[in-house]
């Protein structure tokens, strides 16, 4: 596949190691004429895929996740060099993609398959199947701070659905995708179920103006906008994965040392670059003190880097340091004050943990997505209060509530604007896969992941056979009588009051 895309294409681009600067390897530029060229082969593949049906495409999903597993150093090892998050990071992330094909591959006929649903009374005389059909082919455009595990979340999804799948990663991770595609390819010979296009910017452009059902894009907003521009024009449905600028409360009787461990994992691992990432903490006065206590502690034990001892690599896309830069020095300048780490602490390509107090909720730290090893952390009244400036944000991704109250907890996760919480644990719903996820606002629409990630990747289909001849009222040869008997039905089931 890749040899006759090649074939259409002239230019290359590298891949780095953040950390080192080493080439990872060289790829082509696909332009459109290429990524179209691909979405025509994929055309075809869905028509095969789909028609496998639901038991040979759940064994073929099945040995795709045998596969990934058994390959599960190997692709490691190239997540790490590719975006330079340590070894043990980029194994969990082949774990956590893994579960995600094995749920996708046993749950899809399940979900998806035909079922009956009943009529009602005024249409008994009708058997109604329901069932979900795939759309045919998914354009995944993904983003590089997890090169597997986020594209995994539609593709493992869209594959289960029955679609195939043009997959057009960030230029910082393609080596990743390709090596993706040649595991599914390896278990699926043939056909192209799974196409890797790779390039810049445009190479994703070209895939959104392209002849595809779905658009899944996983990546900034900014990014979303104009996909979504671009789909407009064929009507292409889209789902939205973006970022975010997630809180954490700490309620004033939750266990503080462990909230203290969360919020520092939550913000800091992968170098703070994860869409669902704690960026902001906000905790109640009487426990104020304590957690930053505990949060400076742990945290000037962290260290970045590339040996196995670090805690985190480096910033993957070099263009990010200039941000986090930013947002630290316009904290501090809007009277912040950082207690771990500060300006200083950007020292390329790594940025050493930041901790900043009392930053004014207009900053762009408290604001704006920062994407980097960097928190703000806030002193409130109370839960109420800690939500409504949580929720002041037009993001609204995920966010975490550490209380000891049960009752407590559940009130405060549902009125977090968003589309995931967890609960006296940082992140937990991602380990979930039964657990859709996606955001609201400015973070996104639709949903990856679960029975809502499969159905978002199909399409509702709506049968009805008749079974017998009844009251028939769509005919020009209905009389009074029927109507009349209609009306009686009508009355008798929805004319009572209630209380
Ligand atoms: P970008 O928005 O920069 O890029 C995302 C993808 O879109 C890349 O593959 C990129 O290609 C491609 N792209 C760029 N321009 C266009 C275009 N005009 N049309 C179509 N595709 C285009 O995001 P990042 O890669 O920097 O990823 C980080 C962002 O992703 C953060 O905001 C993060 O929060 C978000 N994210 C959200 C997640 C979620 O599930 N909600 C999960 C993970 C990350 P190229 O790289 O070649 O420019």
């Amino acid at each position: 596949m890749t040899a006759t895309m090649d074939a259409e294409t002239t230019e290359s681009f590298r891949s780095l190691n953040p950390a080192t600067g080493e080439l990872v390897g060289e790829h082509p530029v696909h332009g459109e004429e290429a990524v179209n060229a691909a979405i025509e082969r994929a055309r075809a593949a869905s028509v095969w895929w789909a028609g496998l049906g639901w038991k040979e495409r759940r064994i073929r999903l099945l040995n795709i996740k045998g596969a990934l597993t058994r390959s599960l150093n190997r692709v490691a090892s190239l997540i790490h060099q590719e975006t330079g998050k340590p070894i043990e990071d980029a194994q969990l992330e082949v774990i956590l993609a893994v579960t995600h094909l094995d749920w996708a591959a046993r749950k899809a006929e399940k979900v998806l398959g035909p079922r009956g649903v009943f009529p009602g009374m005024l249409a008994i005389n009708q058997k109604c199947v329901l069932e979900y059909q795939p759309l045919g082919v998914v354009g995944v455009i993904g983003p590089w701070n997890y090169p597997l595990f986020t594209p995994v979340g539609s593709i493992a999804y869209a594959l289960a659905a029955g679609n195939a799948v043009v997959f057009k990663p960030s230029e910082y991770t393609p080596g990743v995708a390709l090596l993706l595609a040649e595991i599914v390819a390896g278990v699926v010979p043939e056909q192209p179920v799974l196409q890797v296009v790779t390039g810049l910017g445009e190479t994703g452009a070209a895939l959104t103006r392209g002849a595809v059902d779905k658009i899944a894009f996983t990546g900034s907003t900014p990014t979303a906008r104009k996909v979504m521009a671009a789909c407009a024009e064929r009507l292409t449905p889209i789902v939205a994965e973006c970022g975010g600028k997630d809180a954490f409360i700490v309620d004033a009787d939750a266990d503080v040392d462990s909230a203290a461990e969360a919020a520092l994992w939550g913000a800091m691992s992968n170098a703070g670059q994860t869409c669902i990432g704690v960026e902001r903490v906000y905790v109640v006065d009487s426990v104020y003190e304590t957690f930053v206590d505990r949060l400076a502690e742990q945290a000037s034990a962290l260290r970045p880097g590339e040996d196995r001892g670090a805690s985190y690599g480096p910033i993957t896309m070099p263009s990010q340091l200039g941000v986090i830069k930013r947002h630290i020095d316009e904290a501090v300048a809007q009277g912040g004050k950082a207690i771990v780490g500060g300006s200083a602490s950007v020292k390329e390509p790594y940025v050493e943990p930041v901790i900043l107090l009392d930053v004014p909720d207009d900053s762009s730290a408290v604001r704006e997505e920062t994407f980097g090893p960097t928190i703000t952390v806030h002193r409130v009244k109370s839960v109420d209060e800690a939500i409504a400036r949580a929720n002041a944000t037009e993001y609204g991704l995920a966010g975490t509530v550490f209380s000891n109250s049960k009752s407590a907890a559940m009130s405060a996760a549902r009125r977090l604007r968003g589309g995931m919480t967890s609960i006296n644990a940082v992140v937990a719903f991602a380990a979930v896969p039964a657990l859709p996820f996606g955001g609201v606002g400015d973070s996104g629409f639709g949903r990856i992941h679960g029975a809502d990630g499969l159905r978002e990747f199909a399409r509702a289909k709506a049968i009805t056979r008749q079974r017998f001849s009844s009251v028939n009222l769509s005919s020009f040869k209905r009389t009074d009588k029927d109507m009349a008997r209609a009306l009686q039905l009508v009355n008798l089931l929805h004319a009572k009051r209630y209380k």
